[in-house]
């Protein structure tokens, strides 16, 4: 099981969601780079990087939330709708083409974001079943990559659902509690990306909501959160 790649496709690891820039342009900004990247990102290594660094060069305008988060240029559309590499070894069928990426093929190959690591297990994946966080994000989406992704790639919201209980049973214990959580945040103003913080930090609810939440959006995330909270231990004792 991918994240990466279902009915819908995340590529939030690469950095697009950085670029704060409403879904209608990041939308054109994606079709704007699967024309101009040569031969739809199957052309030689050297045609690549001439694009990746003339592409840079036109994006080092754009208003990012993090300056130290790296946007990848050859995020583009692998597909009508679907978002993806432009050029990974499936489409240019050579094993090592992301090397003319920044981050190069070892990185680009072997990334997996928490979210991704934990339900790609096959025990947990079969544990979580059909109220996996991939299957809620699939149906909150409907379809539209951007949405997959901020949902997905959002380390830091994956980190809140896990401080309010194990994730498996917080989505069965309150569908629609989280859904609506989920939609909170999608309304915030933000480039959620999919870099962790370090795996053995342990951020509480409280720690996490003023990091997740606009001020005027935080009391009612927090009693969302809580009200998972009760019905994770409720139906742990039933
Ligand atoms: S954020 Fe996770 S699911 Fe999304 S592309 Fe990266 S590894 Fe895949
Ligand atoms: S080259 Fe690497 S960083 Fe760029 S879009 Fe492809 S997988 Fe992401």
């Amino acid at each position: 099981m991918s994240m990466c790649q279902n009915e819908s496709s995340c590529v939030a690891c690469c950095g697009t969601l950085n670029l704060r820039l409403r879904a209608e342009q990041l939308r054109d900004l994606l079709s704007e780079r699967t024309s101009q990247c040569p031969d739809a990102g199957r052309a030689d290594h050297a045609s690549l990087v001439a694009y990746r660094s003339a592409r840079e060069e036109i994006e080092a305008s754009l208003e990012r939330y993090d300056a130290t988060v790296y946007v990848c240029p050859f995020v583009g559309w692998i597909e009508e709708g679907r978002a993806g590499c432009l050029i990974h070894p499936l489409r240019t069928g050579r094993p090592n083409s992301q090397n003319a990426s920044f981050y190069g093929t070892t990185i680009c190959q072997s990334y997996d974001c928490r979210a991704k690591e934990k339900e790609a297990n096959k025990e947990e994946a079969e544990r979580h079943g059909s109220k996996g966080w991939q299957t809620m994000a699939l149906h909150i989406a409907e379809g539209d990559a951007l949405v997959y992704t901020r949902i997905i790639g959002d380390a830091m919201f994956y980190r809140l659902v896990e401080a309010i209980g194990d994730t498996a049973s917080v989505l069965k214990a309150a569908p629609a509690l989280m859904e609506r959580l989920v939609r909170l945040r999608l309304c915030q103003d933000c480039g959620p990306t999919s870099f962790e913080i370090p795996g053995h930090s342990k951020p509480t609810v409280d720690d996490l909501i003023p990091v997740l939440f606009r001020e005027e959006d935080r009391p009612t995330a927090a009693r969302m959160a809580a009200e998972a909270i009760d019905a994770v231990g409720r139906s742990s004792t039933m």
